[in-house]
């Protein structure tokens, strides 16, 4: 006889290509259930229950064999537990001080040659007054940050540079002159540096594109899709639009560069919402090997911020080329669409973050100064900045920031299956709407959740279909 009460704990259900399965917040882990698990929890889902009691009403349906060993599984992954146990504790644990950094984006300019409307560096939204800070980073500033970053990296022999801007290639002579240099001191430190790019397209002259594809350096372009998109927003300072500038470079680059897979970063507005048409357009006209979307950052009162059916649009269309992107996965064919192969990966990997992001953490953005800020869309901000790239990391600061943006001072995220994967959103979004970054971004809760459920569907879809497809992850 066993009086021992049970009940449900913290999990998501879902169901994906016939089967169910939950998604268990505290592990992050998915787990796909049998007969008997399921009907165990859907007996469970009624209030807590004896073990005795569990096992006779499903007598008619599992041996009592099956429904003990049925309920050890589950609470082995702590899907169930005894009745009252309190919810597990929220990790407080704070990273130590000398968190190897992985990544350094190296913003090389504050200037750009185009006048996106809709930029967070200008108008409104700009936490950052540009004209405080040198227009270009110079060689000793750019050389003193390859030095901290190769100092910063710890034990890790693979380190991340990307160049940003402003637009990043207005400053290509210094590109070339870092390259060069951490490459040479990376070889001295016994590491391995891997360069990155954003650009706007525009300066993509041939000598460019040859130094780009000799150097392996990998390339996102910030790009709205058709002519009519990304004319829209994406303008010269004349106000002409930029597509027709930029198209054909671009098409040079996918010809030369092919080492790398080179991306398209899209800006998502109320105005520019046809998802379909700007993946199809950049994937299959253009030859973007994949295309990541966002959602225009941004504070509500902009005639270009999403209002909530522009949200829904937008998940919508995100749900089918999810879906898409499941059916080339299950025929091992690639497809383009980075936001649900990102998810994927994440979920696969069990991610559990206590933070959003690495900002501040693994990652952070150095201004044209030398400034250390939390990533390259707060560099130059004096409220965000960690240190300097002479001084290094102030540790007291850091320490603060990690201790403040832990998601367990994030009450409003406690109750949210999502967590794991969310933890609050990007700072930077939250400085737009909130005015300081340690707010959850709790504007776009229920996207957030409907698209983690979405993604959650699709790869345990791709488990039953194609498990061998995800072994792409676990590199
Ligand atoms: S911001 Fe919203 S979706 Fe994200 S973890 Fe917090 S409550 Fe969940
Ligand atoms: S704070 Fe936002 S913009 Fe910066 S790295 Fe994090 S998610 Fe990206």
């Amino acid at each position: 006889m066993s009086t021992l009460e049970l009940e449900a704990r913290e999990f998501h259900p879902f169901d994906a290509a016939g089967s169910s399965f939950i998604y268990l917040v505290p592990s992050a882990a998915v787990f796909r259930l049998d007969e008997t698990t399921e009907a165990i929890l859907d007996h469970l889902s009624a209030g807590p229950r004896p073990v005795d009691e569990l096992c006779r009403s499903l007598a008619g349906r599992f041996a009592e064999e099956e429904v003990r060993s049925g309920i050890y599984d589950l609470m082995e992954t702590r899907a169930i537990g005894p009745r009252g146990a309190p919810p597990e504790a929220m990790p407080v644990e704070v990273p130590s001080e000398d968190f190897p950094l992985t990544t350094m984006v190296l913003n090389v300019t504050a200037k750009c040659n185009l006048s996106c409307t809709y930029c967070y560096e200008y108008g409104e939204d700009q936490i950052v007054d540009q004209t405080s800070m040198p227009r270009y980073m110079d060689e000793k500033t750019a050389r003193e940050s390859v030095d901290f970053m190769l100092d910063q990296a710890g034990d890790h022999e693979v380190v991340n540079l990307t160049f940003f801007g402003g637009e990043t290639l207005l400053n290509f002579k210094l590109l070339q002159s870092t390259l060069e240099y951490a490459n040479r001191r990376g070889a001295e430190e016994g590491k391995r540096v891997r360069f990155s790019l954003t650009t706007n397209g525009t300066l993509l002259k041939p000598e460019v594109i040859e130094w780009l594809a000799d150097n392996d350096v990998g390339v996102t372009i910030s790009m709205d899709g058709p002519k009519d998109v990304n004319d829209q927003f994406r303008v010269l300072n004349n106000g002409m639009g930029s597509y027709e500038m930029i198209v054909p470079k671009v098409k040079k680059l996918l010809e030369r560069h092919t080492t790398r897979p080179i991306g398209a970063r899209v800006t998502l507005t109320q105005q520019n919402l046809d998802v379909h048409r700007i993946y199809r357009h950049l994937t299959e006209e253009v030859g973007f090997w994949e295309v990541g979307f966002a959602p225009v950052t941004t504070s509500s009162c902009h005639s270009y911020a999403l209002d909530e059916a522009s949200y829904q649009s937008m998940l919508e269309q995100f749900r089918e080329l999810a879906f898409d992107w499941l059916e080339h996965a299950v025929q091992g064919r690639h497809h383009g669409f980075s936001n649900v192969r990102e998810s994927i990966e994440e979920i696969h990997k069990g991610f559990s973050k206590a933070y959003p992001c690495g900002a501040g953490l693994g990652l952070v953005g150095v201004a044209t100064d030398g400034d250390v800020n939390l990533c390259h869309r707060f560099a130059g901000s004096k409220d965000h900045q960690l240190g300097t790239v002479r001084d290094g990391i102030d540790r007291s600061k850091q320490a603060k920031f990690l201790e403040e943006h832990h998601i367990a001072y994030k009450p409003d995220c406690h109750s949210c299956w999502a967590r794991p994967l969310c933890s609050g959103g990007c700072y930077h979004e939250a400085q737009t709407r909130y005015g300081t970054t340690s707010a959850p971004n709790l504007h776009y809760c229920d996207w957030i959740r409907s698209w983690t459920h979405t993604c959650l569907e699709v790869y345990g879809a791709l488990a039953e279909r194609n498990p061998s497809y995800l072994q792409h992850f676990e590199a």
